[in-house]
């Protein structure tokens, strides 16, 4: 069985602080463990987490 997907839809990431975009994923993106800076925003530092070509719901929950 082939199960992985193509890559064919590309999201952003958005800050969990404030929303704002700061990196752009593709629908098989898997990423734990790496950490961005929003630039365009708050300027805080978070951790990127995306799973299954979806960034985590718990991240975004946060304030
Ligand atoms: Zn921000």
């Amino acid at each position: 069985m082939y199960l992985k997907k193509p890559a064919i839809e590309r999201k952003w990431l958005l800050c969990p602080h404030c929303g704002m975009k700061v990196l752009l994923y593709d629908n098989t993106a898997n990423c734990s463990g790496v950490f961005v800076k929003c630039t365009r925003g708050c300027r805080r530092t978070f951790e990127v987490q995306i799973r299954g070509g979806e960034q985590s719901p718990l991240q975004e929950a946060k304030k």
